[in-house]
């Protein structure tokens, strides 16, 4: 039904019919269902391993009798609580049904044909989504080892720019922007387009010379940080996640926003998460132990992989990819292809569990034929 044979195309907004729909990790019920096998580990979807905090699980019972009652369209609660966190305002958070419906929301506040979104090849998938489904042109600035390339980007910038999109650490690479460089990109934009800062996984970054974008927020007024509850909180099902900027492009943002777009459980659910610390320090310690235990599988395997920052690495299987993909899935083990981002040799891999990951490793091993091996 896509493309010229779409009778209903000539009806759509410009823009929807060059949008290709976002591709999204191969649920475990659905690989079972196909495969007819058990016990499958889903490696394909940057998800916290360990779940959620107990704390979540009693939160979401405690909604109960709120269910048939709308939500409270404003998260009064969590907004204070997220504006504290952050030391602003509560005007100055803008909630989503994740963040890729702020990301959405920003697209569609600033976004039209005529003017133009700018980001990076390999950048995260819902931008070129966003803006395409609001009929912007796309600018796509050439990566550099996998990573942006900030000088690249500042030379695509024009009078016709709305909105630049950066991943800090981006997906599916796992690239990373140091405070110096991303600092002094910000300094030489023009202030007629908003960037979009999307630390999404931020939780996880180790690096001492990463920065926190929220610190930027008073310095620069056309700064939209957006954070998840999706990846280290564990809550990627309850749909949750905020942009932070000026109470002036939130008050932009809130007009288009579908008034209840973050539901009464997970509104709950992203408070209770936000008061056990705990759990994402141990989501954290679980990632760190898990990154070494790929970096030393990968080699062993002589394997190549993109050094990451976040909770996922993306490994380079030259020709062999797709084959690879196919064969893990025929052992119950899901990754992420990554070629409808431009990188057809690549898989990307989540981090797991210990045992997950030795499963991966160990399967690996067993379906890479010997040349891989050193
Ligand atoms: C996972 C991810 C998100 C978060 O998506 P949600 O809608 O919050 O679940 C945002 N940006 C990037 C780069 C991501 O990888």
């Amino acid at each position: 039904m896509r493309g010229q044979t779409n009778p209903y195309l000539e009806l759509a907004a410009p823009g929807i019919g060059a949008l290709n729909p976002y591709l999204p990790g191969k649920p475990i019920s659905e690989l079972e269902r196909e495969l007819g096998i058990s016990h499958s580990i889903k490696l394909a979807s940057n998800e916290n391993p360990l779940g959620v905090s107990d704390k979540v699980i009693e939160a979401i019972a405690n909604c109960s009798p709120e269910l048939s009652r709308y939500p409270d369209g404003g998260a009064f609660q969590l907004r204070q609580r997220l504006a504290e966190k952050h030391g602003v305002d509560p005007g100055c958070i803008t909630l989503g049904n994740g963040s890729n419906d702020v990301l959405d929301m920003v697209a569609r506040v600033f976004l039209s044909p005529g003017v133009e979104s700018l980001f990076s090849q390999y950048a995260f998938a819902v931008y070129p989504i966003s803006s395409q489904a609001a009929g912007a042109k796309l600018v796509i600035a050439p990566a550099r080892e996998y990573g942006h390339d900030l000088d690249r980007m500042l030379q695509l910038v024009t009078p016709r720019t709305r909105v630049i999109w950066i991943a800090n650490p981006n997906n599916p690479t796992g690239t990373w922007l140091a405070r110096d460089e991303l600092l002094d990109f910000l300094t030489q934009l023009p202030d007629h387009l908003i960037l979009v800062l999307d630390e999404a996984y931020i939780e996880y970054v180790q690096q001492s010379d990463y920065p926190d974008g929220t610190a930027w927020l008073s310095r620069f007024p056309n700064l939209i940080v957006t954070r998840t509850f999706s990846k280290a909180y564990g809550l990627a099902s309850l749909r949750v996640g905020y942009g932070i900027s000026n109470p002036d492009l939130a008050d932009l943002l809130n007009r288009v926003r579908q008034p209840f777009n973050v539901n009464t459980p997970a509104q709950s659910a992203a408070l209770a998460a936000l008061q056990d610390q705990a759990f994402i320090q141990r989501s954290i310690a679980l990632n760190n132990r898990g990154m070494q235990q790929y970096r030393q599988g990968f080699e062993r395997l002589g394997l190549e992989a993109i050094p990451s920052v976040a909770n996922f690495v993306t490994v380079d299987f030259a020709e062999e990819a797709s084959r690879i993909d196919r064969a893990l899935l025929s052992e119950g083990c899901i990754t992420r292809p990554i070629a409808n981002y431009g990188l057809p040799n690549h898989l990307r891999i989540s981090i797991g569990l210990e045992e997950e990951n030795d499963r991966l490793l160990a399967t690996l091993a067993k379906v890479l034929k010997p040349r891989f091996r050193s």
